[in-house]
């Protein structure tokens, strides 16, 4: 019998570190596929068309939605983000477990197409924490990292909706606490 592949969102505020973690789980397990979201925010210096995000505009992201094209799309901070249906739904009829890194409204989303999806909420130490990336990624304006924290006062509050929580202090440690939840929850690993 043909297994299915199981769904593992990975999700918590912005700055958290969720890509770099999902970059070096998907480095050590490349038998995962990691969805590629569409957005509407401007590119930023090192994002790859395709790779980190498909760039669309407002319209054609509207089109999407109206082509029944997203499994969950969501507005944050005032740009549109969505994860393509399609290379979820091949993915796991072919067996393969696939990952979602996303913001907490869409990842708690997922969950009402996708009962048995394995949700993951990665924490940040402190809000301290938190700034000092957000900061420290010199991607963000001052305004968009004051909404980013406000925002994330929000998100923390909806961690325990979550199947996991993960506190990333130490990347290596959340890592492989990813990993374990991965190999425990897999079908394949
Ligand atoms: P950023 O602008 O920093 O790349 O992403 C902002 C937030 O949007 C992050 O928390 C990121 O995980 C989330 N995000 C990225 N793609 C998607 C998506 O397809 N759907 C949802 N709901 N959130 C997304």
């Amino acid at each position: 019998m043909n297994k299915k592949g199981r769904l593992f969102v990975i999700s918590g505020p912005s700055g958290v570190g969720k890509g770099t973690l999902c970059k070096k789980l998907v480095k050590k397990h490349p038998e995962l596929s990691i969805s590629v979201s569409v957005t509407t925010r401007d590119k930023r210096s090192e994002d790859i068309e395709g790779v980190t995000y498909f760039f669309k505009t407002v319209d054609q992201f509207k089109r999407m939605i109206d082509e029944n094209g997203f499994l969950e799309w969501t507005i944050y901070n005032g740009n549109y983000y969505g994860t393509p249906i399609k290379p979820v739904n091949d993915a796991l009829d072919c067996g393969k477990d696939f990952i979602l890194e996303i913001e907490v409204v869409g990842a708690l989303n997922v969950r009402k197409f996708f009962p048995d999806a394995v949700l993951i909420f990665i924490a940040p130490p402190s809000f301290e924490a938190l700034r000092k990336r957000l900061e420290s990624r010199g991607s963000e304006t001052p305004e968009s990292i004051a909404s980013r924290i406000a925002l994330a006062e929000e998100e923390l509050k909806l961690k325990d909706k979550y199947d996991y929580i993960v506190i990333n202090d130490n990347l290596e440690t959340a890592v492989s606490d990813v990993e374990n939840i991965i190999i425990k929850e897999s079908n394949l690993l």
